[in-house]
């Protein structure tokens, strides 16, 4: 009984991801969706990706959280616009909240939309927002073992950013065998060594998600 209740809420989202994916198409807007755990430097990571990107395209950010609207106040700092979710204890983002999020930016004038997942590693995998690429960022004190306790999403990442490299000396971060462990789940996944703090890898990552907004674009 819980799995036909699991599945009918799976298809429900499913057929209003489908919802929100082709609104963005008529609107021209690229989602990218980025997942990782809570302390990984989501935030920091989408900062900077809006540094290097906002000449060249029109931004705004959707802020998952279970409380608080912290990250969204950040971000609006900087004057991008920013929605914050507030899931009320649910551990993901689900299609109808992202369209919700949708109503509240001005779509027609934007190019870019950074989506902040709520930090879990598991249940947000299986959630589609309608999104035009979806990422997974894990920073190096979280250990190089990651990808072995949640395979879902490193199998399912269209890019893996492993940030806070500025910090690999302060911890027993084996990056051979993180290399390795994703590549065995995933074959054709870049994987970006960056640091959101320092600025060091983050304009070959923005470079890779210029080309997914023009490949979007181009149709
Ligand atoms: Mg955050
Ligand atoms: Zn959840």
């Amino acid at each position: 009984m819980e799995i036909a209740v699991s599945r009918n809420i799976l298809a429900r989202n499913e057929a209003l991801a489908e919802g929100n994916r082709a609104r963005l198409a008529d609107k021209s807007v690229f989602a990218l969706d980025v997942l990782a755990s809570p302390g990984a430097g989501k935030t920091t990571t989408i900062l900077a990706t809006i540094a290097a990107l906002r000449e060249r395209y029109r931004i705004a950010v959707i802020e998952g959280d279970i409380a608080s609207k912290v990250d969204a106040e950040k971000v609006k700092e900087h004057g991008i616009p920013a929605v914050q979710i507030n899931t009320g204890g649910a551990c993901h983002l689900e299609a109808d909240m992202i369209s919700r999020a949708f109503d509240a930016l001005p779509l027609d004038d934007l190019d870019l939309v950074i989506i902040e997942n709520v930090g879990n590693l598991v249940c947000p995998t299986e959630f589609d927002l309608g999104q035009g690429a979806r990422i997974v960022v894990l920073s190096v004190p979280e250990g190089d073992d990651k990808p072995l306790k949640y395979p879902g999403i490193f199998a399912m990442a269209e890019a893996v950013l492993l940030n806070k490299v500025d910090a690999a000396g302060f911890f027993d971060f084996d990056e051979a065998a993180f290399t390795d462990s994703v590549r065995r789940l995933n074959g054709t996944a870049p994987i970006f060594r960056m640091s959101a703090k320092t600025g060091e890898g983050v304009a070959d990552w923005a470079e890779w998600l210029a080309a997914r907004i023009e490949a979007f674009r181009a149709g």
